[in-house]
């Protein structure tokens, strides 16, 4: 099982070094592949026994791109694992050529990739989710050896309600039928519902938020089962 923590705009430099701390003693030698996306400010070169991975970047190494980070400030921290797609950066504006932009430089870069898809309320409501992520699956190439695709409906992330087992098993079923990459689900993944989303065939892991941001709740999550 995969266990992505996005940390979101939360955590200091300060407080991550005590949460990365607290998680990283905690985990075994023998721990599941564990990444923890921090925010910007409190990426360091790793000393952690999980990765750390970049929650966005700009597509170029450097130049005169205000506030975004190149990739020539990743490869000092040897991040070699990047998040695309999320839907609160497609809200801010990321369009699907720009995440086409992103994703092939993060292949060019042989990165890592989580690349996040997930339909609104409006579409899952209307029985078109299916339709509306092969659209989006569309726009990358699916072949990419080092891509994870997390499935996270929009209507289900930082709500509290998790979409239904059901559900996710019959979307990462369809979502399995287009790439061999490993399929993660994510939106309000706690550790009360760990254990049936754990035990979902198609479920190769999870990206969780809210339920991440505090080391010890991160770790039952991860210790459940
Ligand atoms: C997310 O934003 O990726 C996410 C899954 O958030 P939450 O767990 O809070 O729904």
């Amino acid at each position: 099982m995969i266990y992505a923590a996005n940390l979101k705009c939360n955590h200091t430099k300060k407080s991550y070094e005590i949460y990365a701390n607290e998680l990283s003693n905690a985990l075994g030698s023998n721990i599941d592949s564990v990444i923890v996306f921090p925010p910007f400010t409190a990426l360091t070169q790793n000393k952690f026994k999980f990765t750390q991975g970049a929650q966005n970047f700009y597509p170029a190494p450097n130049g005169s791109f205000t506030g975004e980070i190149g990739s020539d400030m990743l490869d000092e921290l040897d991040i070699t694992m990047v998040m695309i797609g999320h839907s609160e950066r497609r809200a801010l504006g990321e369009d699907e050529p720009f995440l086409r932009a992103k994703f092939d430089y993060a292949q060019s870069k042989g990165w890592d990739i989580i690349y996040c898809i997930g339909e609104d309320d409006i579409t899952h409501m209307n029985g078109s989710t299916k339709e509306f992520l092969s659209d989006q699956l569309s726009n990358i190439n699916l072949n990419y050896e080092n891509l994870v695709i997390a499935y996270e409906p929009i209507w289900a992330i930082g709500t509290g309600k998790s979409a239904k087992a059901e559900f996710i098993s019959e979307i990462l079923d369809f979502i399995s039928t287009k790439t061999t990459a490993p399929l993660l689900y994510g939106g309000s993944v706690n550790i009360t519902n760990i254990d049936e989303i754990k035990a979902i065939k198609s479920c190769d892991g999870v990206l969780v938020g809210t339920a991440s941001w505090d080391a010890k709740k991160f770790l039952d999550i991860i210790n459940k089962g």
